[in-house]
């Protein structure tokens, strides 16, 4: 694990350097509106040390992988969705539609998401 990538979009984000809409923060993670938002809530929670995807959080750091998925949570609370549904998502690796290699969740909702996976 690099604690930092300065070719890193994200890395970037978490060092201030390329603005973002911080909506929760922590010590270890960061969570933010996505760009181009495919729903009318979708966030990104990131750890803020440079891991290439989930599976290098969770085989490195089995905590931080516990509270990035507490956060996902919290955010979908603070939007409002927490009842009505929503969707959380790792793309991992190029056929998963990985773009940002920095490990990132997406926490999707605020409309019927429908039920196909891709
Ligand atoms: P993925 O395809 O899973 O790697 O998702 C990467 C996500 O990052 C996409 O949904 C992009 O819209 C989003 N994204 C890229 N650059 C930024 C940025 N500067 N601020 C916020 N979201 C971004």
């Amino acid at each position: 694990m690099a604690a930092r990538d300065p070719e890193c979009i994200f890395c970037r984000i978490v060092a201030g350097e390329i603005p973002s809409t911080v909506v929760r923060e922590t010590e270890r993670t960061l969570a933010f509106r996505d760009v181009n938002p495919q729903a009318p809530v979708h966030v990104l929670v990131i750890p803020r040390d440079h891991y290439a995807d989930v599976g290098a959080v969770a085989a490195a750091e089995p905590e931080l992988l516990r509270t990035l998925l507490a956060e996902c949570t919290a955010v979908a609370a603070d939007e409002g969705v927490a009842e009505s549904g929503y969707r959380v998502v790792f793309n991992t690796g190029p056929q998963g539609g990985q773009v940002v290699p920095h490990c990132h969740a997406h926490v999707l909702g605020g409309r019927e998401l429908g039920g196909t996976l891709g």
